[in-house]
């Protein structure tokens, strides 16, 4: 998918590396956005993969489109467990076998978490900690888990660097905040090898436009193509950093396989570094999907009240990433949304 990173990156080298020497890795949240990319492009390098997922968020298609994807060998080398990660069994036996843990499993969205923060903290404190017990159990070289920018919550710094943190402004960001203490403390008490990736608004093909809980970027697109009503939450001036899925999945494989000890029990940004506003995105959406959909001359955002738990603004520093890991993002928002809208307008006209 997309654009590949320079001949001479880090990534690029271990791509070379991976294709030459099957390893088997484990994905939780396999049926999911983020997950079922990181299923995609291991299986795509010729990697032997467990996926484990529930279903809670994620769908069976999203795995049918893998499928699709990857070459009938590859598909076989990848192996899908329906299970829950609040259930230790499920974990120990995702974990068998397995060198690389890849968890992206929880349930995400801030508001989902306001409005239920006891079942947001069952899977994504409870689970969290029976995958990281698993996978230190079944011996597991490493365990790269899905930590999240909302971590930074009140620290009013910009841009975000990974060592200043401020207090957690939703449950979900209590979560995630804790699953940095749990790895920091399994590496401590048991020596386990981990790595945490605060990701930062990350959108691609595969992220589900529906639902009370999409993010802004799938459900604008919805929104958009099928002419209805789009409102942007607050004035339009917050700000993400947004970040394409080649990115995260790029972030992910370094962060399993980095050699350097010191890359290792760490913490890492992952995003581009690059600000953009809500009304600055509304206006690259519409000016890429125009020509397509004429209705979109006269289409206006309409403004909602700010949103409880919302940060006002985020933008990550990702010197960690690229100076202990060799990360360098392939895609700017700008590439990233122009494969993210083909591929929404293929998925939502089809
Ligand atoms: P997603 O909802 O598409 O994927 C999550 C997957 O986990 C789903 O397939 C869901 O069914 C599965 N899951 C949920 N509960 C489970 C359980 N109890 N047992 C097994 N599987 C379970 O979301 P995503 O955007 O792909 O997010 C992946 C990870 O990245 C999450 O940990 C999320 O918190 C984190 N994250 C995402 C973003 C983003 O912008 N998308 C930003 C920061 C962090």
């Amino acid at each position: 998918m997309g654009a590949s990173a320079p001949a001479t990156s880090a990534f690029a080298e271990l791509q070379r590396e991976l294709r030459g020497q099957s390893r088997h890795w484990l994905v939780t949240g396999a049926a999911g956005f983020i997950g079922s990319n990181l299923v995609e492009a291991l299986l795509k390098l010729g990697q032997r993969v467990t996926g484990l997922d529930n279903f809670a968020t994620g769908y069976q298609h999203n795995l049918d489109q893998v499928r699709a994807a990857v070459a009938p060998a590859q598909w076989e080398q990848f192996q899908f467990i329906r299970g829950d990660i609040r259930a230790p069994a499920d974990c120990a036996q995702a974990c068998a076998g397995v060198d690389y843990v890849l968890h992206q499993a929880a349930l995400g969205s801030v508001s989902r978490s306001i409005e239920d923060p006891q079942t947001t903290n069952d899977v994504n404190i409870t689970g969290f900690l029976n995958m990281l017990s698993a996978a230190r159990d079944a011996g597991v070289k490493r365990f790269v888990y899905a930590a999240s920018s909302s971590t930074y919550g009140d620290h009013p710094g910009l841009p975000k660097v990974e060592d200043q943190i401020g207090n957690p402004l939703s449950p979900y960001a209590v979560t995630k905040y804790v699953n940095e203490l749990y790895a920091g403390v399994f590496a401590r008490c048991y020596g386990s090898e981990t790595v945490g990736l605060r990701y930062f608004n990350v959108f691609g093909p595969r992220q589900d436009p529906d639902g009370a809980y999409a993010a802004v970027i799938p459900q604008w697109v919805a929104a958009l193509i099928r002419n209805e009503p789009l409102f942007i939450n607050g004035d339009g001036e917050t700000s993400r950093d947004f970040c394409f899925i080649d990115n995260v999945i790029q972030a992910n494989l370094l962060a399993a396989t980095a050699s350097a000890p010191e890359a290792v029990n760490q913490v890492y940004n992952v995003a581009v570094s690059q600000r953009t506003s809500l009304n600055q995105l509304y206006g690259m959406m519409v000016a890429l999907l125009r020509e397509r959909f004429p209705h979109l001359d006269q289409h206006r955002p309409q403004y909602a009240g700010f949103r409880a738990g919302d940060v006002r603004h985020s933008l990550a520093d990702i010197g960690k990433a690229a100076h202990l890991l060799g990360f360098a993002p392939t895609h700017s928002i700008e590439q990233g949304l122009a494969v993210a809208m083909d591929w929404y307008v293929g998925s939502l006209t089809a």
